[in-house]
């Protein structure tokens, strides 16, 4: 049997509202053989939200259940209320048969999925401006302004771990975002570290 090359895990964060979802889904539809794993989450879905597109809705109980039985890759319990997991069986099933994955998660599940498989790629959206994430947040009006507030308290914090990112994306335009992260991934895929047999095969002579 032929043995596929691994895709890439690329781990994908920024502040909500940022508009990670905007350019990831651009991305995709450019380029459909990058999969975008379904996180499952204990979180109300908002007006819209499709179970099993968005998200995997659960209760906390279905959640705690998947924990004991070890199905997530990474999970996490944010904004002290809703849990957020990342269900490890599509995203192995996915890399093994040499797509690329994108995990859509918070910064503290990046650095577990990074410990976990130090050769995942991890990139930040970042907002032009604070200012600018604030009117996006607000514009979006999905949100309470408790909620709100919270989540641009979260923001702040969360910029600052982007110093630990592999890379960083500026949302200023959509068009300009989507061929950055295309960027990213070409760059990634011609690093000499993930084409060691190609190396070896043309260092030995068997082309
Ligand atoms: P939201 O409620 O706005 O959909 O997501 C809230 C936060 O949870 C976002 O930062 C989002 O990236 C993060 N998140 C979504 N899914 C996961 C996941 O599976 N794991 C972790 N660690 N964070 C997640």
């Amino acid at each position: 049997m032929q043995h596929k090359k691994q895709g890439l895990l690329l781990v994908v964060s920024g502040p909500a509202g940022v508009g990670k979802g905007t350019i990831d889904s651009a991305l995709i539809a450019r380029n459909p053989s990058i999969k975008m794993s379904v996180s499952a989450t204990t979180r109300k879905p908002r007006p819209g939200e499709v179970d099993g597109v968005h998200y995997f809705f659960k209760t906390e109980e279905e959640f705690r259940r998947m924990i004991d039985e070890d199905d997530f890759l990474e999970y996490m319990h944010v904004f002290h209320q809703n849990f957020y997991g990342t269900p490890r069986s599509f995203v192995e099933k996915e890399l093994n048969e040499g797509h690329h994955v994108i995990l859509e998660i918070d910064v503290q599940g990046a650095f577990k999925v990074k410990e976990a498989f130090p050769e995942a790629v991890l990139i930040f959206i970042a907002p032009p401006s604070m200012e600018i994430l604030k009117e996006r947040l607000i514009g979006r009006g999905t949100e309470t302004p408790e909620d709100i507030e919270r989540r641009f308290a979260t923001a702040s914090s969360e910029v600052i771990a982007m110093n630990h990112y592999d890379y960083v994306v500026i949302n200023e335009q959509i068009e300009i975002g989507v061929s950055q992260m295309e960027s990213i991934i070409t760059a990634e895929l011609c690093r000499v570290a993930r084409n060691k047999k190609m190396i070896a095969n043309l260092i030995g002579g068997n082309d």
